[in-house]
C-alpha cells in the first residue's frame, strides 16, 4: 500500500503517517526527516540544504529525488510519504518511480487545516533529538511527561530551526502556492481524500477520518 500525505507545514502529516505506518505496516518516509539527517551528518546534500530549509525554503526537486529514489530501492513493504511531493514535478516522478517498481499509489490524503491552527501547533513543536525515534510532542497540545525528555526513548526534545512564527508563514505561502497543482493531480487521478481537522480535533479522530474516507 502506498499513500500521500498532504498538508501545510505543522498540518499534521508526521503525527497522522507514524499511526498510518503502524496500522497497515508500511513504511514511514518523511523527506523533511530525511534532509535533517542529512544535515546532522554534514554530508554534501547536507551542507547545500542548511540554509534552503532553515530560510523555509523547498529544496531542489533533484536532490529529494535521488533521496527518494535510494529509500525506494530499498524498501518494497508499501509507504506513507510524508511532506513528498511538494511540487507537482514531484508527483509526477513518484508516479513514475512508483510504476518502474511495478506499483501504485492508492491514495493521497489532504489534511486541510487553517492557517492560525498551524502557527500555533508549529511555534509549540518539539521533535526528539535521536534521530531513530523522531517523536512529535507539542509543548501546548501534547507535552512531554517530564518537560525537554522524550517519553519514548528519554532523549532531549529539541525545536527544529525552521519552527518560527517568520519561518512559517513563508512555508506557509509556498505550501499554498505548490499544492493546488498536486491536489488537482491527484483529484483527477481520483487518488484525493481530503480531511478538514479544526484546532480540537484529536489526532484520534483524525486518523479515524482517514479510515471511513479511504473505507479501510
Ligand atoms: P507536519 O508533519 O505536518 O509538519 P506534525 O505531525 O509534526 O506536522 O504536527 C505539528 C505539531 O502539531 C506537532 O507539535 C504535533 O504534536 C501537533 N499536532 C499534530 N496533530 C495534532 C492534532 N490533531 N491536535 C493538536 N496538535 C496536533
Ligand atoms: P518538513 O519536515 O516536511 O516540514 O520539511 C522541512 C523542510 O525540508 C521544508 O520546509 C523544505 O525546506 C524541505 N523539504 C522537505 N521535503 C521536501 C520536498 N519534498 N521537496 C522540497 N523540499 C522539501
Amino acid at each position: 500500500m502506498y499513500i500521500v500525505m498532504l498538508g501545510g507545514p505543522g498540518s499534521g502529516k508526521g503525527t497522522t503517517s507514524d499511526e498510518l505506518a503502524k496500522k497497515y505496516n508500511i513504511e514511514h518516509i518523511a523527506t523533511g526527516d530525511m534532509l535533517r539527517e542529512e544535515i546532522q551528518k554534514e554530508s554534501t546534500i547536507g551542507i547545500n540544504v542548511k540554509n534552503l530549509i532553515s530560510e523555509g525554503k523547498l529544496v531542489p526537486d533533484e536532490i529529494v529525488t535521488e533521496l527518494i529514489k535510494e529509500r525506494l530501492e530499498k524498501s518494497n513493504n508499501g509507504a506513507v510519504f510524508d511532506g513528498y511531493p511538494r511540487t507537482i514535478e514531484q508527483a509526477k516522478i513518484l508516479t513514475k518511480l512508483l510504476n518502474e517498481l511495478g506499483v501504485k499509489l492508492d491514495a493521497a490524503i489532504e489534511l486541510d487545516v487553517p492557517d492560525e491552527v498551524i502557527i500555533q501547533r508549529i511555534i509549540n513543536r518539539e521533535i526528539c533529538s535521536n534521530k531513530n525515534c523522531g517523536a512529535i510532542y507539542n509543548k501546548k497540545f501534547k507535552p512531554a511527561k517530564q518537560e525537554g525528555i522524550c517519553d519514548k526513548c528519554g532523549a532531549k526534545l529539541i525545536k527544529r530551526d525552521d519552527d518560527n512564527r517568520e519561518t512559517v508563514q513563508k512555508r506557509l505561502d509556498i505550501y499554498h502556492k505548490e499544492s493546488e497543482e498536486i491536489i488537482r493531480y491527484y483529484k483527477q487521478n481520483e487518488l484525493l481524500h481530503t480531511i478538514h481537522p479544526n484546532e480540537n480535533t484529536q489526532p484520534k479522530e483524525v486518523l479515524d477520518e482517514i479510515a471511513r474516507s479511504l473505507k479501510w
